[in-house]
């Protein structure tokens, strides 16, 4: 298969994408990918551990073309574990593209279904999950104020035009302030259809094969 059918979790650091993620994750027929977890497995001693912290740390981002050699790797290996089967899951990924670079470099990769876009117009609020987060999952990015609202920035600057990138027609907007509970649940209504209809694309590939 040459693009992974693809959908994307959009919305800045603190409006719930992991969370989202995770769930959608466990249901059969969604293979979920964070990218800031891609890059914490790897092995702090190693070079690109080393570069992965020293970004991380100051709440700046890993460059473009690492990011997606790192990513294209850690999603090649998932498909040879049979952990994500491109033949039949749709793919969520969460953190990444985050630079309208990373978008250019991913579409050869991926084929975007839809943009779920977890909106959160309340920058405290935000602030305030990510220092939560940082004390529960012990996140030294989220540590301290200035790194938090560092990342908060370079969301607003590199990563938000890239609703513009993938435009109004794949995106669907969820108020990411609501419970997780109703979060998930405007989420699954947007995305069982999407399902729906790659699995009866698969079905009618299959027959005219
Ligand atoms: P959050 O979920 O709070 O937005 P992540 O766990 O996704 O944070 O990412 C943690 C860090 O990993 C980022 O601050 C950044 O340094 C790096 N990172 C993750 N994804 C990317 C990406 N797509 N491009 C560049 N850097 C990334």
């Amino acid at each position: 298969m040459s693009q992974y059918q693809t959908v994307l979790l959009f919305g800045p650091p603190g409006a719930g994408k992991g969370t989202q993620g995770r769930i959608l994750g466990t249901i059969p027929g969604f293979f979920h990918c964070a990218c800031g977890d891609v890059f914490r497995q790897l092995d702090i001693q190693s070079d690109i551990g080393r570069l992965f912290l020293d970004y991380s740390s100051k709440g700046e981002l890993v460059p473009d073309e690492i990011t997606i050699e790192i990513w294209a790797r850690h999603i090649d290996n998932q498909v040879v574990l049979r952990a994500f089967k491109p033949e039949f899951d749709v793919l969520v990924l969460d953190g990444i593209p985050r630079t309208v670079e990373q978008a250019d470099l991913l579409t050869k990769h991926i084929h975007v279904l839809k943009v779920l876009h977890l909106v959160c117009p309340d920058e405290e609020q935000m602030i305030e999950r990510l220092r939560r987060r940082a004390l529960r999952e012990n996140r030294m990015d989220d540590a301290k104020e200035s790194v938090i609202r560092h990342r908060w920035e370079i969301y607003q600057q590199e990563t938000a035009p890239l609703l513009d990138y993938y435009g109004a027609g794949h995106i669907a907007d969820i108020d990411a302030q609501r419970s997780p509970g109703e979060v998930l649940q405007q989420s699954l209504e947007i995305l069982i259809p999407v399902q729906n209809s790659h699995f009866a694309r698969l079905s009618f590939e299959r027959a005219v094969d």
